[in-house]
Parts: C-alpha cells; structure tokens; sequence
C-alpha cells in the first residue's frame, strides 16, 4: 500500500480510502465490520463516512454508517491505527434534515451540534479529517449535483468566516484534528485558504469531489490549486457509481445494484456519456483488467489526487477494486487511449 501525505499535515492516508456511503442500506453492520476487516488487512487506514449516511438519506438511517464504524472500533481497536475522515452537513446537503425538520447549517451552533452527534456515533474522542460536506451556499449547476441546489432553503449564507472560527473552536478543543472541503468550487477553495491565511481559522487540508473517468471537472481550475497548495484530491465515485463497471451495460438493471434499488443516474444515460463507457469497457477488454480495476488505476494515478475513495457491496467486488493495487495499468499506451475517448 501507498501511503500519501493529507495536505501539509504530518498525517499519511492510503491511496485508497474506505468509503461507507451505503452501509445501512445496502449493507448490514455485520457486512461492514468484515469490509473494515479486509480494508485494514490490506493496509487501508483512511476511512469516510458523514453524519448524513446513509445515502439515499431517511430518517431510520441516518448516522447508520458513523455507528457501524463506532461498533468496529469498539470490537476491534487500534483507533490509533485509522485516519478518519467525516462530514458535517450545511444547507446544501441535499434532502438531510436535521432531526425535528430543522435545515443543517454551517454556522457555529449546528457545527458545535453536529460534531457531538458524529462523536457519539463513531465511539471516539476525536475526528482525524471534519469536511464540510457541501458548500453553505447557492452555488451554479456544476458536475454531479446539479439538482440539488433548486432546493437550497431559504435563509442568508453563512460566511466562510464564521465557519472557519467554529471549526477553529473544535480543533482547540481536540475534537477535531483538521479539516477539509467536500463538493467545493474552485473559487471557494481559494476564499478558505485565504480565510484561514488572514486568520480566521484552520488551514484546509483536502477536497472531496467527485472525479472519474467520466467527470474530469476537476482538472479544470481545482487540481492547479491541490498541487500548488498542497489540498489533494479525496475522489469519490471513481466508478461513476458502478457505470464504469459495466453493470449497467445495454439498460441491464442487476438485482440489488444501487441504480436498480435507487434510480437510474440520468447523466450516465445520455448518448455521448454511454459510448465513452463502452470504449472504456471495450479497453479494459484489450488489456486485460476488469473495467473497474481500469477506472481506478485512471484516479489512483493522477498527481493531484491523495486518496481514491472506493465503494463496495459485496466481498467479491472489494477483493477486485484492492486488486488495483497489484499491477499497472496505466501506461502511457493506456493513457493516450483514454486521452482520445476523452476528447471526443
Ligand atoms: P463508486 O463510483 O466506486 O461506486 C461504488 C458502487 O459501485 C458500489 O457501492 C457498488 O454498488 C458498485 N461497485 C463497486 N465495485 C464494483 C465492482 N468491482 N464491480 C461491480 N460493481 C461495483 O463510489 P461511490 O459513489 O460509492 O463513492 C465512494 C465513496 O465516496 C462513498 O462511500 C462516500 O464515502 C464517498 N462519497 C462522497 C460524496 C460527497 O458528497 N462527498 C458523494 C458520493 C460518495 P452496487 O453493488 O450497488 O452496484
């Protein structure tokens, strides 16, 4: 396993990261104790979750997710051994009410709140990465999620000011040890550093976007500013969610799969985007590797990334994506042919 440097701290995460979005639903806590236990036979030490999953978000489960990684610290320990990385939600964290009805916030009190929450859930006494899961703004349709900023509630914005000296109180306070963005813009990456550099709070240490194959936005304007600053890239949905696994293939719709159980992702339909997948397929055929394993190795290998987050339902599939680990892919054959689909 690779280890990698998170920001300009002395912390350093596997170069795949643990994701846990589902669990609760598509997977019992028996099912993810024994994914942590390959996870960290395999060297993995980073793990993510937030206090909104499970995903999709109902009431019965949120928090499933932080409570079964609470369980395995408890049962298993080494909490010395695990970087890990949470979330907290702002308004713009989709359909996540807090309980009562309430809109999460960004502000000092729903951040002071939301910490305990994810403190008692997880069985620790401190976070090793607080991201904000979603900027606590109106934002412009951009990558994965457009939808949902139609539904931002009404209410003013909270400046990235306050947020920062809130976080700044849970760091001096040890509940926290740093902090980082999630689903951020390339402007508001820059208005945090420069918050934090006047003052006002933490320095953030990484972004969690989303980045594969099919969503290479994050190359434009963001991955100068992780490479310059040192604010890697945590990369969610490396598989597009399963598309680039060539599940879905000719509108198959597998039993138990996430688009079956949750809806089809629409952009993943659309014509352009369907034959991008089939010529991805189509290489992982030619060369050798199984479509998920070519999807990663893409992610794993750019210099702007810290850590892949991957995301399994069954043994089967995470034995095959920590298979990414033993061979290359990406060699500059590889590349110059995802270069070409790309450009289409
Ligand atoms: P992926 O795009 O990798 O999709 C993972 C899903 O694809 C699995 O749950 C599984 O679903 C399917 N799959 C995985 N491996 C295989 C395989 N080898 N063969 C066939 N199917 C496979 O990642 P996610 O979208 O799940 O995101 C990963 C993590 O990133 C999350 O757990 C979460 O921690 C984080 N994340 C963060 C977000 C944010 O807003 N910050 C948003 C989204 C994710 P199935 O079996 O149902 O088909």
């Amino acid at each position: 396993m690779e280890y990698r440097p998170l920001g300009r701290t002395d912390l350093r995460v596997s170069a795949l990261c643990l994701g846990t979005m589902t669990w609760g639903q598509q997977n019992t806590e028996q099912e993810g104790h024994a994914q942590l236990d390959v996870a960290r036979e395999r060297g993995l030490n980073f793990l993510d979750t937030a206090e909104s999953y499970s995903i999709p978000p109902r009431a019965e489960t949120q928090g499933s997710t932080e409570r079964i990684i609470g369980t395995w610290l408890k049962s298993r320990g080494g909490r010395d051994k695990v970087v890990i990385a949470t979330k907290v939600s702002g308004r713009s964290t989709s359909t996540y009410l807090r309980p009562g009805g309430a809109h999460p916030e960004l502000n000092r009190a729903n951040i002071h709140h939301a910490v305990e929450g994810s403190l008692r859930r997880l069985q620790t006494d401190y976070i090793d990465l607080y991201q904000l899961h979603w900027p606590d703004r109106a934002l412009p349709l951009f990558a994965e999620s457009s939808t949902v900023f139609r539904d931002l509630p009404p209410g003013p914005e909270n400046p990235i000011e306050e947020t920062l000296a809130a976080l700044q109180d849970l760091v001096a306070a040890g509940k926290v040890r740093h902090v980082g963005l999630s689903n951020e813009t390339a402007w508001g990456t820059t208005r945090f550093l420069a918050a934090a550099a006047a003052g006002h709070g933490p320095r953030v240490v990484s972004i969690q976007n989303a980045y594969h194959l099919l969503n290479r936005t994050f190359e434009i304007g963001l991955a100068e500013i992780a490479l310059r600053e040192q604010v890697g890239l945590l990369a969610y949905s490396p598989l597009a969610q399963g598309y680039l696994t060539g599940k879905y293939r000719n509108g198959s719709l597998p039993p138990g799969a996430r688009a079956t159980l949750f809806g089809r992702t629409q952009r993943y339909q659309k014509p352009g985007v369907s034959e991008a997948i089939e010529r991805y397929l189509r290489l992982a055929d030619d060369i050798g590797v199984p479509p998920a394993q070519l999807a990663l190795a893409f992610v794993l290998t750019r210099k702007f990334v810290t850590s892949v987050i991957i995301g399994a339902t069954t043994p089967a599939q995470l034995a095959e994506n920590l298979g990414v680990l033993d061979r290359t892919i990406i060699t500059p054959e590889v590349e110059a042919v995802i270069d070409a689909i790309h450009q289409v």
